[in-house]
């Protein structure tokens, strides 16, 4: 069983070890040591990194048997006493995020009974599940207490129990484990059996911040940073919001107003835009059926939307004696048949046939096809579609 120096000295990055065993293990060079200060992967807290001598540890995994399992890149020796160092930028962020954990869940359950089912620390930020939804004015309250136990800087001791000694003890989780029982206690406020690593005083965690929540599975996923993180997570959502009002030429509190604001414009262009293309669409069949051959229409026509090329198609048909096809670009084009009552053409054969040719689908009445995703040349398209009408 590997000793495991983090469980009692969690401050400690840099130790010594003597190499047990050097072993494969699913395609990895995994290496045993007698003692060690690498956290394995468990309890919601991903491993630590680091280097074992001139070998990059980059795994660590908690074994049934009580060993911890390093996984290396670089030579290690079955004998070799080794010198290992924690990536310790790493492991204090962990550790800061994990004793925050503590001391939010604390908060949560003491004074909103609302008791956590389990913890994950992620790369960005960490989550706790808890058993029942909250209101958000509650979640600022639990917040505030939290923030308030970190700065008055309590010490985080580190106890061990039996089963008979924890059971007497008001744990805020009964223990998933027998046996010894190592016990994180946040003076005064908190008292859990965990096997993580915490900072040795609250101060530490320097500050607890709710990034966001969710209902989840009938309670509430709470979303947090501590620490480092929260200084970085407010640096990143400064740079956001000042860059958004830049662009928004506004003041940062009036950013949803501004967006509202953008919002509503965009909606009347578009309005503007659909009743500009209808009228056009009146011009654009004078100058197309203008130049008919034998009442023949077709033409390549970018930037219309499908809606607009009907409108035009219609526009030119509704006069006697015409058959329109329109493209609409770019590729893969759409495509419009259109005919007055009075021509035999039967659009809906004609928009097949294009499609036969050059793909895409489409249909309708013989008075009136589209369709669209017809791929290959435009004026090979253009040239087809006109033999057919
Ligand atoms: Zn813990």
């Amino acid at each position: 069983m590997t000793e495991r120096i983090y469980y009692t000295e969690p401050s400690l990055g840099e130790f010594d070890a003597t190499v047990t065993g050097v072993e494969t293990v699913d395609g990895r060079q995994a290496v045993r040591l007698d003692r060690t200060a690498f956290y394995p992967t468990s309890g919601g807290q991903p491993h630590d990194l680091g280097t074992l001598g001139n070998a990059r540890v980059i795994d660590v995994v908690d074994e049934e048997n009580g060993d911890v399992l390093h996984f290396v890149e670089g030579v290690v020796t079955t004998g070799d006493k080794v010198p290992g160092r924690v990536d310790w930028t790493r492991r204090f962020d962990h550790m800061q995020q994990h004793t925050g954990q503590h001391v939010l869940s604390a908060a949560f359950d003491t004074l909103l009974k609302a008791r956590t089912e389990s913890f994950h620390l992620g790369a960005d930020y960490a989550t706790i599940d808890l058993a029942r939804e909250l209101t958000p004015a509650e979640i600022a309250r639990a917040e505030d207490d939290a923030n308030r136990a970190v700065w008055e800087d309590r010490p985080v001791h580190i106890r061990f129990v039996d089963a008979a000694e924890a059971a007497a003890l008001p744990l805020r989780k009964a223990p998933a484990r027998e046996g010894t029982l190592r016990l994180i206690d946040v003076d005064g406020y908190d008292l859990s059996a965990c096997g993580g690593t915490h900072v040795a005083r609250t101060g530490a965690i320097g500050i607890i911040a709710v990034t966001g929540w969710e209902r989840f599975k009938g309670g509430m996923r709470v979303g947090f940073v501590c620490g480092g993180r929260a200084l970085s997570t407010h640096r990143r959502l400064r740079d956001v919001v000042a860059e958004s009002a830049r662009l928004l030429s506004t003041m940062q509190d009036e950013l949803p107003s501004g967006i509202e604001r953008l919002q509503a414009d965009a909606k009347d262009a578009k309005r503007q835009i659909k009743d500009l293309q209808s009228r056009l669409a009146g011009h654009e069949a004078d100058r197309l059926a203008a130049s008919a051959q034998d009442g023949v229409v077709v033409a390549s026509l970018d930037g219309w939307d499908q809606t607009a090329l009907k409108n035009i198609a219609s526009a030119i048909a509704a006069r006697p004696g015409y058959a329109a096809g329109l493209l609409g670009g770019p590729a893969p084009y759409a495509v419009v048949v259109a005919r007055s009552a009075d021509r035999g053409t039967d659009a809906g054969a004609v928009l097949k046939q294009l499609a036969v040719r050059f793909g895409g689908k489409g249909g309708g009445r013989p008075e009136l096809a589209q369709g669209g995703g017809l791929s290959g040349d435009a004026a090979e398209i253009a040239d087809y579609l006109r033999s057919l009408l």
